[in-house]
């Protein structure tokens, strides 16, 4: 079966070493102000929008309408892009995921991988691009499209067939990522989910939470192959 692969960014492609964080927190105190506006809040699945809104709401705060999202967004973008300037600023490519890239895409003919991320679309590209991965995706669907991570799967389908020429199925879909929540986007839609340990979530809770395959990482690309290649 040709499938589409929805590849996460953060702890599954990439570990920026808290680039994300860094910017984030630059873009709370230069606009509202807030020291230290991140502290306590998980990042892990979420999308850019739901942790603008955690922060809002540990603040007694609703969560900012559209223009303003869309506003502090932009400055943090130019946040991200400015820290990846900075010396020492690096995006660590997390083991064995360039060969695997380039297996599947030898594999489901070239373009079929696409990116699912939470982060907005400026900041995925700039992290992409940091860690020199950005040339395997064609595509993808962005956190500043939709609060809920779930509502990004048929965004990515319906850009997919944009870029393809060819409709897929979500249950052609293989969701990969390191945290619960692709997990959940994955059985949300009907799709198959590969979860990877190279996150901030255990290899037993995302085996618990139901992962079709769950790897330590992608190191081995025989044995990934060989599992991923089972999906049924
Ligand atoms: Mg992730």
């Amino acid at each position: 079966m040709k499938r589409l692969w929805l590849f996460d960014v953060d702890g599954t492609l990439i570990n920026a070493h808290g680039l994300g964080r860094r910017a984030l927190e630059r873009a709370f105190l230069e606009r509202y102000g807030w020291e230290r506006a991140t502290e306590g809040v998980s990042f892990a699945g979420g999308t850019d929008p739901w942790i603008v809104g955690q922060v809002f709401a540990r603040r007694g705060l609703e969560p900012p309408p559209l223009g303003e999202l869309r506003a502090f967004l932009a400055l943090y973008a130019g946040f991200l892009a400015a820290e990846a300037q900075a010396p020492g600023a690096r995006a660590e490519v997390l083991p064995g995921v360039p060969a695997l890239l380039e297996a599947l895409a030898q594999r489901t003919a070239r373009g079929r991988q696409v990116v699912l991320t939470g982060n907005c679309a400026a900041g995925a590209q700039v992290k992409l691009e940091l860690a020199g991965l950005h040339g395997h995706f064609a595509c993808g669907a962005y956190g500043d499209e939709a609060v809920q991570r779930e509502d990004l799967l048929p965004i990515a389908l319906e850009r997919a067939a944009e870029t393809f020429g060819e409709r897929f199925e979500p249950a052609r879909a293989v969701v990969v990522g390191d945290s619960l929540r692709d997990i959940d986007v994955a059985r949300a839609h009907g799709a198959k989910a590969v979860a990877v340990a190279t996150g901030w979530v255990s290899r037993g809770e995302l085996e618990a939470a139901g992962a079709d395959v769950v790897l330590d990482d992608f190191r081995d690309l025989e044995g990934t192959l060989a599992l991923v290649g089972a999906l049924e």
